[in-house]
């Protein structure tokens, strides 16, 4: 069984043995490996049984890695990295020659992050390769932001996991790609449209998908509980007759008619940065607690909002 603790040391020690550890980010909680270690990618496929079309994400600490790791870099990728990095931010960028296929799934771009967690950047420093990362979640299934979650799901097939605490954002990066120097979001997460829109002044539509997923998080069913999840309206869920083994998922004003003990609220203040915070830790309470049916209902669809339906969308199987 993996062991939870805080040794950097170890940790560096084992990726570079080629090993698959537990991280700690901001967003979730990864599953690292050396990027350019062909038997350490293979084995974060193996473990999360990810499908090899699905490609990786990968996480450094410099701009020196984001230029070795890239063949051109549109000017607005250099304006949002330097806005929002180290944090919640993927660039999809034309890639260079020292990336591996296994990790593009054989695009000819590659997806890069700093992340801002602490732990995770000591740990990147003292390493010459980057990581690729994704989260440390079966694939399809809710992501995990605490190593606790790690432990639980990946324990038995990976020695370690850094506890760095419960992740502070909670959903994964928002994605960004590009068309020339055009921007366009790729999958919505921790930093907003507006907070991008700031920065470069405007966003292009996603140009039509070609073939293969983009993203998966674009897949259908995805984040998902094995309890069935039902996406309603605020005023359907307000108008619920309470049934035995059934939870609701809200936010803001509570349910009357509902118990405590089967009511979740992601944010009775309406904050929906504790909303992103607490969502997959709750989803994975509720799905343990063998309810026969959750139901929710959708969030506004405004900054933080737009990512967290994304995320209940894709958990009710909407996607
Ligand atoms: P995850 O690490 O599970 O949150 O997933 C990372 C996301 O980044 C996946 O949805 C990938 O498809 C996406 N991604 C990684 N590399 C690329 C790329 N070169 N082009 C487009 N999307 C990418
Ligand atoms: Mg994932």
């Amino acid at each position: 069984m993996a062991e939870i603790g805080s040794q950097v040391g170890h940790v560096v020690a084992l990726l570079r043995a080629g090993e698959c550890v537990g991280l700690p980010t901001e967003t979730v909680y990864g599953l690292a490996a050396n990027a350019f270690h062909t038997r350490a990618v293979t084995q974060i496929f193996e473990i999360k049984r990810r499908p090899h079309f699905d490609p990786l994400i990968l996480h450094i600490h410099s701009s020196r890695q984001m230029l070795d790791l890239t063949s051109h870099i549109p000017n607005d990728a250099v304006l949002l990295a330097q806005a929002f990095w180290p944090g919640p931010l993927t660039l999809v960028l034309p890639r260079s020659s020292q990336v591996p296929d296994l990790v593009t799934s054989g695009l000819d771009s590659v997806a890069l992050r700093m992340p801002a967690h602490p732990l995770t950047r000591q740990v990147l420093q003292k390493l010459t390769f980057p990581l690729a990362m994704p989260s440390a979640n079966p694939f399809g299934y809710i992501s995990p932001t605490t190593a606790k979650h790690v432990q639980e799901q990946l324990g038995d097939k990976i020695p370690y996991i850094l506890d760095g605490g419960p992740s502070e954002v909670g959903i994964e990066s928002t994605i960004v790609g590009f068309d020339g120097n055009n921007a366009y979001i790729l999958r919505p997460g921790g930093i907003t449209e507006q907070q991008i829109v700031s920065v470069i002044g405007r966003l292009v539509p996603q140009p039509e998908a070609t073939g293969t997923p983009l993203a998966p998080g674009q897949l259908k069913s995805h984040y998902a509980p094995r309890t069935p999840l039902t996406m309603l309206t605020r005023a359907k869920v307000e108008a619920l007759e309470y049934e035995r083994r059934t939870a609701v998922l809200v936010f803001g004003a509570p349910l009357t008619q509902y118990p405590h003990t089967e009511q979740f609220n992601l944010s009775p203040s309406e904050n929906l940065a504790e909303a992103a915070h607490n969502l997959f830790a709750f989803m994975r309470t509720l799905d343990q607690a063998g309810f026969r049916q959750i139901y929710a209902h959708w969030l506004p669809e405004t900054g933080l909002g737009i990512p967290i339906n994304d995320r209940l969308k894709r958990a009710a199987g909407l996607g």
